[in-house]
Order: structure tokens, then C-alpha cells, then sequence
């Protein structure tokens, strides 16, 4: 079950974020040990397209970092520029 605080169940928790970042290494590695089974999927993306779709309108020039919700920056990125 997807609480408030869902971030509690991630199966990501506990470890170093830096291996989330994309500028290293294939993220498919990462999205597979990690996103592919996570309970908190579908949360964790919607939590990250809803945050950065509201940092894209302030400014159409931020930068996405990070794997986010099984999705590397330039996916969530396509996602928030077609409106899905
Ligand atoms: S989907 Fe990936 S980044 Fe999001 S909480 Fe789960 S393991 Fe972490």
C-alpha cells in the first residue's frame, strides 16, 4: 500500500543517491536492481514528473537529475513535455 510517506518503502532507501545519478554508468543497471520491483514505483515517478513539471514552467531551462521513478531525466522529461 503507497502511504503519504511513501518513500519510506523505497527500495532504494538506505542507499547512496549518487548511484541514481545518470552522468555515470549505464542507469538501466539501476532501474533494473533497483525501480523494476520497487513498491513505490508509481508514486515515486509521480512525485518526481510533479515536482519538475512545476520547476519546467518557472523555468523552461532546468536541468532533470537523477533516476526518478524507473525513469532516467531525459524520459521524465519527454513524459512532462507531452503532457502524459
Ligand atoms: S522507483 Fe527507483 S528511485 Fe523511486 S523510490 Fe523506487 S527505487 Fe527509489
Amino acid at each position: 500500500m503507497t502511504t503519504d510517506r511513501w518513500w519510506e518503502d523505497a527500495a532504494c532507501k538506505g542507499y547512496d543517491t549518487d548511484l541514481f545519478d545518470t552522468k555515470e554508468g549505464d542507469p538501466r543497471v539501476i532501474i533494473d536492481a533497483f525501480c523494476r520491483t520497487c513498491p513505490v514505483r508509481t508514486a515515486c515517478l509521480r512525485d518526481a514528473l510533479s515536482v519538475e513539471a512545476a520547476l519546467l514552467r518557472e523555468d523552461p531551462k532546468t536541468k532533470l537529475y537523477y533516476i526518478r521513478g524507473g525513469k532516467t531525466p531525459n524520459e521524465r522529461l519527454e513524459i512532462i513535455r507531452s503532457g502524459r
